[in-house]
């Protein structure tokens, strides 16, 4: 335990004022790696020791569950463990979704309202299309699904969209004019399936504060201290949520960086920051400029590439490291051989630096360049089959036998979750077809309530279907009854065993002996052990009472797979750029570095979009300590054919030639050879090292000069001109062993 001395003494200058200042609303910009996240932790650290103030006064927002926990952990050490845990930490969803269940009555919502994930949206969607006659070849699901959720990020509810011009416009001009009815439709038909979107966690919260004066004042006073990190991604109404908390007292410190704005997309605005000053007129700015995570070498090369960006708030980055190394671009033959040379050099590195498997990160821009790579690993001569880690893609919770069992879970906790309800009412198959289904629909669409209304008082809601039918129902319904009779007085593992048993899943996945089905029961199986632990957790935790299904399905539905939280194992890490925000590991590999992969394709007719791709790769880069790589492949396989003309990305020109080491495969470094060598200036004449051997295997490969002179050219003004794969295997340079 520290005192508030020790505290202090462990921040530079800038760190210090920033973490004492608390007489009013404070705005801290720095760039990357300068300790912003750690100004949080301190500041908190200093406000229960210094001020006395009690942890559950203390509000502290995060962009992931893991940096929440990170943070209590620190601050844990810091402080104690008693005053850590007691702090009210976590991210926007997960920290207002509790405080939904509390006030839900008020939104007209029960307590144990489900949340739905994404592919819950979509799936309400498609059905609402097909209820409507809309095809949804052109109403797409996805395409459906981002309107709404920006529209909520606006707060635009589905009267204001239909009232707004612009977007009527925009969803005509895409043959989506029907997309406001559709809005409408998922509305109302989350209501009734008591069940709010992950956007909806965030509106209704905002609606909550902002109608009901009395539940306002209760939280604000709370919440004494309200602190925020990567604040450059909060979007519209998170700001308003945070005024609304923040507006009597005023006692608001958020932290961010305009570099690292990642978010746009999802309807964060950079302007944010700048707005923040408007918004609290009073608001104090602090600027931290040393950056603490890298080399020299590899801030520099993060700094130049950002001189390209426009839009942005000028500010300078240093580091006082040591120089440490180029950042190295690594060109391949092929995305196979980028995919082993990383490999290699993992190996090379680890084993020269003593260092961990978990010092490495491999940053993507999408989540289907991680397959190469995990089956690099996998191969028997690189053995690092288990040596690394995954994160987002197919998440655990995604998987089809996990998502049945959850829905049981859902339909206990809340019947009328319609998703759920739709599931499994014929999972394991029990005779429900498509046919009575749709009649539990339309019945439930015209008398405006849930299925499980419907299946409850069949008569009443004139429900017409034969005998036969009717019992099937009926017999699921009571199935269903059953569980929910037991809810209250079981714990959530005794009712989760029961379901899976009783409902016929166990016996469903036992008559699959393959070897997918042993991989079914084994997911299972985890998702037990699971449940295990988190009741286990939540009694250690100081929880008395039984640990309810209720509390394991809130805290489940907003895990991501980004949560899930090993990091003690000693694995690689495998993750796109936008879940590597505010991470740091000693070696960096940025994979992929080509047009329209990164900047993706759809980024590339747009300056502002272009310009959130070059944040994206500044994030990238400024993860790393020690070790930076881009890579790129001349050939790669996409879309289900090899694609030979790969340009390299632009943002490779972006970089100032002196801080980039330029290795190509098979090809040559200095003397004038190398296009590097050339264009490059004069400092980056990477020798040609690593791959002397490779060269073997890949003998036709000429080095990278007939691709023409510089990146620059490749990605825009050569794009007509670039040569036939087959052209230059015909003329193999000799190979040059250094
Ligand atoms: P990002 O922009 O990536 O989120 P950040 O600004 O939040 O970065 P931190 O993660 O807080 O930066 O700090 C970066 C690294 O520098 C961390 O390892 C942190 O512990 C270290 N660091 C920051 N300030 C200091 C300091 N005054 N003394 C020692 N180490 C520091
Ligand atoms: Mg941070």
């Amino acid at each position: 335990m520290q005192t508030e001395q020790t505290l202090l003494e462990q921040l530079n200058d800038n760190q210090r004022q920033a973490v004492v200042y608390c007489d009013g609303p404070q705005l801290v910009i720095a760039g990357a790696g300068s300790g912003k996240t750690r100004v949080l932790t301190y500041k908190i650290a200093y406000l229960l020791v210094h001020y006395d103030l009690k942890p559950w006064n203390i509000l502290a927002l995060t962009f992931t569950n893991k940096a929440a926990n990170e943070m209590k952990g620190r601050i844990s050490g810091l402080v104690g463990d008693e005053r850590g845990r007691s702090l009210q930490m976590g991210t926007f969803h997960s920290i207002f979704s509790r405080i939904l269940r509390v006030e839900a009555a008020t939104l007209g919502f029960s307590s144990d309202f489900t949340i739905y994930d994404e592919a819950d949206s979509r799936s309400l969607i498609k059905s609402i299309c097909k209820q409507m006659g809309l095809d949804d070849k052109t109403y797409k699901p996805s395409t459906v699904h981002a309107a709404i959720s920006m529209a909520k990020n606006r707060l635009q509810m589905p009267d204001d969209y239909a009232a707004d011009g612009d977007s009527l416009e925009r969803d005509r001009r895409r043959n989506m004019a029907e997309t406001h009815k559709i809005y409408r439709a998922y509305q109302s038909r989350l209501r009734l399936a008591n069940a709010m979107d992950f956007d909806d966690l965030l509106v209704y919260t905002y609606l909550l504060l902002n109608q009901n004066e009395e539940i306002r004042r209760k939280y604000a006073a709370r919440f004494q201290y309200v602190l925020v990190d990567e604040y450059q991604d909060t979007n519209y109404v998170q700001q308003q949520i945070l005024w609304l908390l923040t507006r009597d007292v005023r006692r608001i410190c958020v932290v961010g960086d305009d570099y690292q704005s990642i978010y746009a997309f999802r309807g964060a605005k950079i302007d944010n920051i700048l707005n923040f000053q408007k918004v609290y007129a009073d608001a104090q700015l602090f600027k931290l400029e040393r950056n603490y995570r890298s080399t020299k070498l590899i801030v520099a090369a993060a700094n130049s590439l950002m001189k390209h960006n426009e839009r942005q708030i000028p500010k300078e980055v240093y580091s006082e490291n040591e120089n440490g190394e180029k950042v190295k671009v690594m060109e391949t033959i092929s995305d196979k051989r980028e995919a082993a040379i990383v490999c290699r050099e993992i190996k090379r590195i680890r084993q020269q630096e003593k260092c961990r498997w978990s010092d490495f990160a491999i940053l993507y821009r999408t989540n289907a360049q991680s397959r190469l790579f995990e089956e690099e690993m996998r191969k028997s001569e690189v053995a690092m089959g288990d040596k690394y880690r995954v994160y987002g893609g197919l998440s655990f919770y995604q998987r089809k036998e996990i998502k049945d069992v959850i829905a049981y879970l859902r339909l206990v906790v809340n019947p009328n979750d319609e998703e759920a309800f739709r599931r499994i009412v014929n999972y394991p198959a029990r005779g429900i077809g498509d046919t009575t289904l749709a009649k539990v629909l339309d019945c439930a669409q015209q008398q405006e309530t849930s299925l499980w209304e419907v299946i409850s008082n069949p008569v009443q809601y004139q429900l017409l279907v034969n005998k036969g039918t009717a019992t099937k129902l009926l017999n699921f319904r009571a199935l269903i009854d059953g569980f929910v009779a037991q809810r209250e007085e079981s714990d959530a593992l005794t009712l989760a065993r029961d379901i899976i048993e009783k409902s016929g899943i166990k016996a469903d996945l036992a008559t699959d002996r393959t070897a997918e089905g042993d991989s079914r029961r084994e997911n299972l199986d985890s998702l037990i052990s699971g449940i295990a632990d988190f009741v286990q957790a939540q009694r250690e935790d100081g929880q008395e009472e039984h640990v309810l299904l209720t509390d394991y399905l809130a805290n489940v539905s907003l895990m991501t797979d980004q949560d899930s939280d090993d990091s003690s194992d000693d694995k690689v890490t495998l993750m796109t750029i936008h879940a590597a925000k505010g991470l740091e590991f000693g070696t960096v590999f940025i994979v992929g570095l080509e047009e329209n992969i990164f900047p993706s394709q759809m980024s590339v007719g747009s300056m502002r979009e272009l310009e959130e791709e070059r944040r994206l790769l500044y994030v990238a880069i400024t993860r790393a300590e020690k070790h930076c790589y881009l890579t790129w492949a001349h050939t790669r396989w996409r879309f289900g054919k090899m694609d030979g003309f790969v340009n390299a990305s632009r943002f490779l020109n972006d970089i100032a030639p002196k801080y980039l080491d330029v290795q190509v495969e098979g090809g040559r470094g200095s003397g004038g050879h190398s296009s590097y060598g050339e264009t490059w200036g004069g400092n980056s004449h990477g020798s040609y090292r690593p791959w002397e051997d490779d060269y073997e295997i890949n003998k036709p490969y000429t080095g990278s000069r007939e691709w023409g002179n510089d990146y620059g050219r490749r990605s825009g003004r050569m794009q007509n001109s670039r040569p036939v794969a087959g052209q230059f295997m015909a003329d193999p340079k000799p190979k040059i062993t250094s």
